[in-house]
């Protein structure tokens, strides 16, 4: 059996390894060697990825005034 997209109503050719959501060429978001991402994890993904090396180069820069700038 194969399952369809259920947005555009094709065959679906993978699965997001995050959601296990059946996609079809058209709903292909990111990929990452393998694994491939709907649209919509591709989104979180990209936004926790930068969210995260946001995070890491203000970590980085603002190590010592941490504790002052803590509300
Ligand atoms: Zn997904
Ligand atoms: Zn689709």
């Amino acid at each position: 059996m194969v399952d369809k997209c259920k947005d555009h109503n094709k065959d679906a050719v993978t699965r997001c390894v995050w959601c296990n959501k059946a996609l079809c060429s058209i709903c292909e978001g990111l990929r990452d060697g393998k694994k491939v991402y709907c649209g919509n994890c591709s989104k979180k993904l990209s936004e926790h990825i930068s969210e995260k090396n946001l995070r890491r180069a203000e970590a980085e820069s603002n190590m010592e005034m941490t504790h002052f700038k803590r509300k």
